[in-house]
């Protein structure tokens, strides 16, 4: 990516009405954003049924935001006390030239923390590079350890290839790695114990996550393949000891110490159990949207904003700051009836 072209402006000195304090995001409920997921595609090289129907439509390319406006956007939420940001899609790696916008981030004045989501099948490719620009820890998607049923799940995948990738990543010496399993009554809820014990022989923790109504899917009904959180735990704690951790991600997950590997175990349960209340963060569509919360629509359109005032960061800067002044209470997920949210989650970026 050539040097970036927008015009670089002071950053405000002060959020308002705090004299001297260094800015920040601040919602109506005094939650304080400081993590930003950011999808740069809404692209992927697999179907998994959970995300996507089989015959997806994607967004036509114009709408997608450039790599320039991707770290235009980064740049202006790190001036605003965001430190963590978490790179995401569809798949991230699909995105053509990604490393030159990881580099971009990488270099921000104010963060802490450069991560990155992947369903792992480029990694043979670019587990080193992302070490390399300075990406620190990786969550690879991976939710069974059989070969067909990886095929089903994933509709194009190839488990060997993913295996591979989280091979390279375990070469690539990151700091932290962890699995994220999507956890479906009757696909793959017997192979929890099977994807702890893979992980945590690794060295890697682990998160299990409920599925959630995000898109018209086609494959399942989703109320009927639903797998709580404290099913996964129950049946965990069968062959494992969970010791309470208080380890925390601002998010929807609780951790666990594993006795027997040392490592973490994660639950992601927005049904069963409610995480609204300490939400630190936001997400960016691949076209733009920024969306102040996973389950609701509200939302603040910063394509139009970098459009209509090319290059100009305050305009930018002004439009998140305001956007906090709509960011919701909390989700009200439901895995009966139609979906809520016709946004399907490679869009949103999970
Ligand atoms: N392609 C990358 C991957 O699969 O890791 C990154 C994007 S993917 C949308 C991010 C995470 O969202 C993955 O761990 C995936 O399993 C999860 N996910 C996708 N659809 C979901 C759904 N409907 N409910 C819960 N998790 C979902
Ligand atoms: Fe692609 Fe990730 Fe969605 Fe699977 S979960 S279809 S890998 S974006």
């Amino acid at each position: 990516m050539s040097s970036l072209a927008f015009k670089p402006t002071a950053v405000p000195e002060s959020p308002a009405g705090v004299p001297g304090a260094a800015p920040r995001l601040v919602d109506r409920y005094q939650r304080v954003v400081t993590y930003l997921r950011m999808s740069v595609t809404d692209r992927c090289d697999f179907r998994c049924v959970y995300c996507m129907s089989e015959d997806m439509q994607f967004v036509p390319r114009e709408r997608l935001l450039t790599l320039e406006e991707l770290a235009l956007v980064g740049r202006v939420f790190c001036s605003l006390g965001v430190d963590k940001i978490r790179i995401t899609g569809g798949e991230p790696l699909v995105r053509g030239n990604l490393m030159s916008l990881l580099r971009e981030l990488r270099s921000l004045p104010g963060l802490r923390e450069l991560v990155l989501t992947t369903n792992g099948s480029q990694l043979p490719r670019y587990a080193a590079e992302l070490r390399r620009v300075g990406v620190r820890r990786l969550n690879i998607s991976l939710d069974t350890l059989n070969p067909e049923r990886f095929r089903r799940l994933s509709r194009t995948g190839e488990l060997t290839r993913v295996l591979a990738g989280i091979d390279a990543a375990l070469d690539a010496g990151f700091e932290k790695l962890k699995i994220n399993s999507v956890i479906l009554r009757g696909r793959n809820e017997d192979e929890v114990c099977d994807l702890l014990e893979f992980a945590g022989s690794r060295g890697m923790d682990i998160s299990f996550i409920e599925e959630m109504p995000l898109g018209v899917i086609g494959d399942h009904d989703r109320a009927a393949v639903f797998f709580s959180s404290d099913e996964t735990r129950s049946a965990l704690e069968r062959r494992f000891s969970l010791l309470p951790s208080p380890e925390r991600s601002g998010g929807p997950s609780r951790y666990f110490r594993v006795r027997e590997t040392g490592t973490l175990v994660g639950f992601i349960s927005p049904h069963s159990h409610n995480f609204c209340g300490d939400c630190n963060r936001v997400r960016l569509t691949c076209e733009g949207r920024l969306l102040l919360c996973l389950g609701q629509e509200h939302s603040v359109d910063l394509r139009r904003v970098l459009r209509e005032h090319p290059g100009d960061e305050e305009a930018l800067r002004q439009a998140v700051q305001d956007s906090m002044d709509i960011k919701p209470k909390g989700h009200d997920f439901d895995l009966r009836g139609a979906p809520v949210l016709l946004r399907y989650m490679n869009l949103t970026g999970g």
